[in-house]
């Protein structure tokens, strides 16, 4: 965290204030034996607020059957702690949305932060979480800090929140990039300084990643995180990944399947239409909700066949980077790293009549070819010989170029006599297989070693490597372009015959 950035917002002089009256209500809200008598008492010395308060009480939203013209009766019927949630929010609100309206985008925060707080509120409502009014309220003010920044560090923060428009969800980022540190952050610091109950400190901190937050209250959290999103349905530009998000984080923290979350867009919608009046907040209009869900549905289509085409577009990938981490890129036969493998895997199934062989082979006389012809055409006899190779490899085989100019066979199944035939047939493919070059043809040869595991004498898959290298050296001595077989002996003495 940027130390000197922090300090700079939290002293600065141009942060928000609070009103008296919130000072006097954050008060109240912190004692826990605080009455009813007393709470009203406070509310009522300010007649803006309790009569925002009464409207709010008598409104769609909370449904009253009766009409409620007091709040001492407010508190009655609404319980303490909702009344003091709303006190809060009211007298938090009032003094804020006022700040600097010209500062940034404050339709756009505003809306964002209303549509969350409903959305919050409705989603703990329907998983059943008593703190409803704490839901909304610290929704509300989850981007506390956005407007802390805003006031203090003026033009270099706006192009900050500018860029991220109205995708909310990149702006910690880029403020981290820029800042070194980011809105909740700053604002935890500030709910912290202004005593605001730590049920919201702990929101406006924890908003982004509520997994973060303390687990008493993380179910609380993710109702705002997933109030996010909604919100971004609603405003962001890009509508259907917001959707996408909703629904997928309303079913892995909630259970709530798309069919139960589909219809708390509407009621949301509504809600904030409702909220609006009350909170008297400036967001600007609010759109048509059908034709927004219509656009985010449209939107959430073309995400779910991105991503579809983006998993296609993954495995291809997957795919080709297995493909480089395997194959020789000049030849496109296995490399080393994927021979030792395969030949360790078939060296464990080997044993008593189940014989693994393996072919070794090196080409001859290949500098002078490089040498008088050039390395280009010697990279070409390296991928005839390859293509030569993999012709001739039966099935089950494995064809690498194990280095330089020696290739590798594995052959699973094949005994010391078949493996035998097959180098010789190899042989003699490779001397009928001449190269075309600007001289002419050119013939090629190579010289063959060829092991065999039975499931006796070597002891690991190196040694039986180790066995058919030494037979290919025998095979150089024996005049080249021949092939030699790997023959254990007593330990006395060891040979190739
Ligand atoms: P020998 O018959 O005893 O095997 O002789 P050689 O010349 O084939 O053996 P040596 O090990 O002396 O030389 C191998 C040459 O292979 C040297 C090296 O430049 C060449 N070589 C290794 N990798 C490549 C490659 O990828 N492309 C080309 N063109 N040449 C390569
Ligand atoms: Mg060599
Ligand atoms: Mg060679």
């Amino acid at each position: 965290m940027n130390q000197k950035i922090f300090d700079r917002v939290l002293r600065s002089s141009r942060l928000p204030s609070l009103p008296t009256i919130a000072l006097e209500v954050i008060d109240l809200v912190q004692q826990a034996d605080v009455s009813f008598k007393e709470i009203a008492e406070t509310i009522q010395h300010d007649p803006a607020l309790s009569s925002k308060i009464l409207k709010t009480v008598n409104s769609s939203f909370y449904g009253q059957s009766q009409s409620v013209g007091t709040v001492s009766q407010a508190l009655v019927i609404l319980g303490l702690n909702s009344v003091k949630t709303l006190a809060l929010g009211f007298s938090l609100t009032a003094n804020l949305k006022n700040a600097d309206a010209d500062a940034f985008d404050h339709l756009l925060f505003w809306k964002r932060s209303l549509y969350s707080a409903v959305a919050a509120r409705a989603l703990s409502q329907k998983i059943g979480l008593a703190q409803q009014e704490e839901a909304f309220l610290s929704a509300l003010l989850q981007d506390l800090g956005m407007l802390a920044m805003v006031h203090t560090l003026g033009e270099p923060y706006k192009q900050i929140v500018a860029e991220a428009g109205t995708e909310h969800r990149k702006l910690a980022g880029l403020e981290r990039r820029e800042l070194e540190t980011d809105h909740t952050q700053i604002g935890g610091a500030l709910a912290q300084a202004w005593k605001l109950p730590p049920l919201m400190v702990h929101s406006i901190s924890h908003h982004e990643k509520p997994s973060a937050a303390p687990s008493e209250v993380q179910k609380l959290i993710q109702c705002v995180a997933v109030g996010s999103s909604v919100a971004d349905v609603f405003v962001s530009e890009s509508p259907g990944t917001a959707l996408d998000r909703y629904y997928r984080y309303a079913q892995q923290w909630f259970k709530m399947p798309r069919t139960d979350a589909e219809p708390v867009l509407n009621v949301v919608h509504k809600d904030t239409v409702e909220m609006r009046r009350l909170f008297d907040l400036p967001t600007g209009d609010l759109d048509n909700p059908d034709e927004i869900l219509g656009r985010a549905n449209e939107a959430l289509i073309q995400v779910g066949l991105q991503s579809a085409q983006e998993s296609v577009a993954l495995e291809q990938q997957n795919r080709d980077l297995h493909e480089k981490a395997t194959t020789d890129p000049l030849t496109k036969v296995a490399n080393r790293g994927c021979f030792n493998e395969f030949l360790s895997a078939r060296f464990n199934e080997a044993g008593p009549g189940a014989p693994l062989s393996v072919m070794f082979l090196d080409t001859d006389h290949f500098k002078n070819f490089n040498d008088t012809y050039g390395h280009q055409l010697g990279d070409k006899v390296l991928v005839v010989l390859a293509e030569t190779l993999t012709a001739q490899a039966p099935e089950g085989a494995m064809v690498a170029r194990y280095g330089g100019e020696e290739f590798a066979l594995v052959l699973p199944g094949h005994d010391r006599v078949s493996a035998a035939r097959l180098a010789e047939q190899t042989r003699c493919a490779i001397e009928a297989t001449p190269v075309e070059s600007e001289s002419g043809l050119l013939s090629i040869t190579a010289s063959i070693g060829v092991a065999t595991y039975d499931g006796s004498f070597f002891k690991g898959p190196e040694l039986l490597v180790k066995a058919a290298d030494q037979a290919v050296y025998a095979a150089k001595s024996g005049g080249r372009n021949c092939v030699r077989v790997f023959a254990p002996r007593p330990a006395a003495k060891r040979a190739v015959a």
